[in-house]
């Protein structure tokens, strides 16, 4: 068997054009959506992150601010920004760019943006909801992974979803979203006793630890659904995933590539999330 490659970025492609549509509609009828990005230092990786978001923003009309401090900002310098951003009504999403330099406490951060601005799905109270099921912003890696799994068809309801990593920003939270749509989940980690022989019994296999190529076809039953969350810098420079793709593919019945997978739909459901936050703002209104 020959896995059936998903491109994120093509679906991710077709997503923004129907956000560019939507955007301009509620434009015309006065939302204007707008997000704030925070980015903290010049750590490159976080820099291209924050420039794909400007550049999705742009294209889909969606207003962006880059807010640039220095590495050393204060953790109450950080907090009295975010409480102005809370307070003005111009803005209907607030990102603050992990990691933080280690003066600032990470989650006193996130716990201090308002929950209805909260558009990367980091806060608890966005946890807890998206736990029991309520309406609410879900974090943006998780929710492009489903969307993948969705654009495909692919049944997830009764498959034994295997997510390898427990990170509260993909793998729990992947784990979490599989869940809510009926699949029965195993989660496997750094303490994990023999991982393939749990791996083995996905069919559908979640990869987010951030080690080249530590998936390889033995790991994986014939026919899995493989989605590559990973994003390992090469000594070329070159971006690769946790899965060796080539090896996968050949006994996968779809694989996500890295880059062009799950990349740009975390973006993408960023600006999905923005949209969907300035129209419950201004439903409240
Ligand atoms: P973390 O470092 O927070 O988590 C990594 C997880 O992998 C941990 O749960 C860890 O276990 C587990 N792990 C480490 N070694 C092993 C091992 N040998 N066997 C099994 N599990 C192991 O990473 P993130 O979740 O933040 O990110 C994971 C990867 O996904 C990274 O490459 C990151 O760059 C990428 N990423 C990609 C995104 C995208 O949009 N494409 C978005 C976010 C992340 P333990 O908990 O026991 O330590």
């Amino acid at each position: 068997m020959v896995a059936e490659v998903i491109y994120g970025d093509q679906l991710a492609a077709s997503l923004r054009e129907e956000m560019k549509e939507e955007v301009t509609k509620l434009k015309a009828s006065g939302i204007s959506p707008k997000l704030v990005v925070v980015l903290i230092g010049d750590d490159p990786a976080s820099k291209s992150y924050v420039s794909g978001k400007q550049k999705a923003a742009d294209f889909i009309g969606i207003d962006s601010e880059l807010i640039s401090l220095p590495s050393t900002t204060e953790e109450k310098s950080l907090l009295e920004l975010i409480e102005r951003l809370n307070n003005d009504q111009s803005v209907h999403g607030i990102l603050v760019q992990l990691p933080l330099p280690k003066q600032i406490n990470e989650q006193a951060i996130i716990e201090a943006i308002d929950p209805s601005k909260d558009v990367d799905g980091f806060h608890p109270i966005s946890i807890g909801r998206m736990l029991t099921q309520q309406e609410t912003f879900l974090p943006c890696t998780p929710y492009g992974i489903v969307t993948m799994l969705q654009s495909k068809n692919i049944d997830i309801a009764g498959k034994h979803a295997v997510i390898v990593g427990r990170s509260n920003i993909v793998g729990k939270p992947v784990g979490q979203l599989l869940l809510n749509e009926h699949a029965t989940v195993s989660y496997c980690h750094s303490r994990t006793k023999d991982l393939s022989a749990i791996t083995k019994q996905a069919d559908i296999l979640i990869v987010a630890v951030g080690r080249e190529k530590m998936i390889d076809a033995s790991f994986i039953k014939p026919g899995a659904v493989v989605i590559d969350v990973g994003v390992n810098r090469t000594n070329e420079g070159t971006l690769t995933g946790d899965v060796d793709f080539e090896s996968a593919k050949a006994v996968s019945s779809y694989i996500t590539p890295v880059p062009k997978g799950v990349g740009p739909m975390t973006i993408t459901m960023l600006m999905k999330n923005t949209i969907q936050a300035a129209k419950a703002h201004n439903k409240k209104k």
